[in-house]
């Protein structure tokens, strides 16, 4: 699904150059859940950002679906993002003035889908997530868990292959964080793929897989399986 080689990304700040990423080598599957994991500051939302094609590596190969990811103009980099990916973001990034079944018929509505189906499909994705009760509400009247499934719906009403999301806990308590994560193990159980960035353990643990970003470069990447199995051997 994903297939990532010798990726490189620099910032360019007045004469300084940082390079964040220096040479990450990657693959995703259909159907898995993947963590990035890292420190502040270790280019996860740069790699997300580079997989979800609002930003460009500098140097490396990048295919998605099959599709090569270089050099689009912007017009087929949207026709792509639209139908491949599904973005979920740590501040919801919800429109504050629209309701909730309106936010997640947006995406829909930038596909050219009529109003009607694009309300119904909304309706569904919200059942979905346990807030067909909460459709006419807007979202100064949801409580964070309650927004970050109104964002989950919207990344879903697509039907996108992947699923990004940058920190999706982040605002969240540890409760709300956990059933906003036992939300997306269920959208995971139904084979779609989920990628995952965050610096919690226990947040990364409830996905199937774990890599780590360090310096710029992959230091591990293991499943949980793996990860819990090694960790029983040493008690
Ligand atoms: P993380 O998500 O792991 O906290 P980021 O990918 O956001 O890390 O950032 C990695 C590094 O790149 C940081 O040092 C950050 O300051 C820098 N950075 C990120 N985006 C930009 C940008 N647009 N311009 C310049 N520097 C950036
Ligand atoms: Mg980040």
């Amino acid at each position: 699904m994903i297939d990532i080689k010798d990726l490189h990304k620099s910032y360019q700040m007045g004469h300084n150059s940082l390079h964040v990423l220096k040479g990450i080598n990657f693959e995703a599957h259909e159907g898995e859940m993947v963590a990035i994991m890292g420190s502040s500051g270790s280019g996860k939302s740069t790699f997300l950002n580079i997989i979800g094609m609002l930003d460009e590596a500098d140097r490396g190969s990048y295919t998605l679906d099959g599709k090569p990811i270089k050099n689009l103009n912007e017009k087929i980099a949207a026709k792509y993002r639209n139908q491949f990916l599904g973005f979920i973001f740590q501040s919801f990034n919800l429109i504050s003035y629209k309701s909730a079944v309106e936010n997640v018929a947006m995406p829909l509505y930038y596909q050219g889908i009529k109003r009607n189906l694009r309300m119904d499909k909304a309706m569904h994705y919200l059942e979905k997530v346990g807030l067909a009760d909460w459709a006419e509400h807007l979202p100064s009247e949801l409580s964070g868990g309650q927004k970050q499934r109104v964002a989950i719906a919207r990344a879903m009403a697509s039907e996108p292959k992947v699923l990004l999301a940058d920190e999706p806990t982040g605002a969240l308590d540890s409760t709300t964080s956990y059933e906003v994560m036992e939300l997306m193990q269920a959208i995971n159980d139904e084979g779609k793929t989920i990628l995952c960035v965050t610096h919690e353990d226990d947040i990364a643990h409830m996905c199937k897989r774990i890599v780590h970003l360090k310096d710029g470069i992959i230091i591990s990447d293991d499943s949980v399986k793996q990860i819990k199995a090694k960790k029983q051997a040493h008690v």
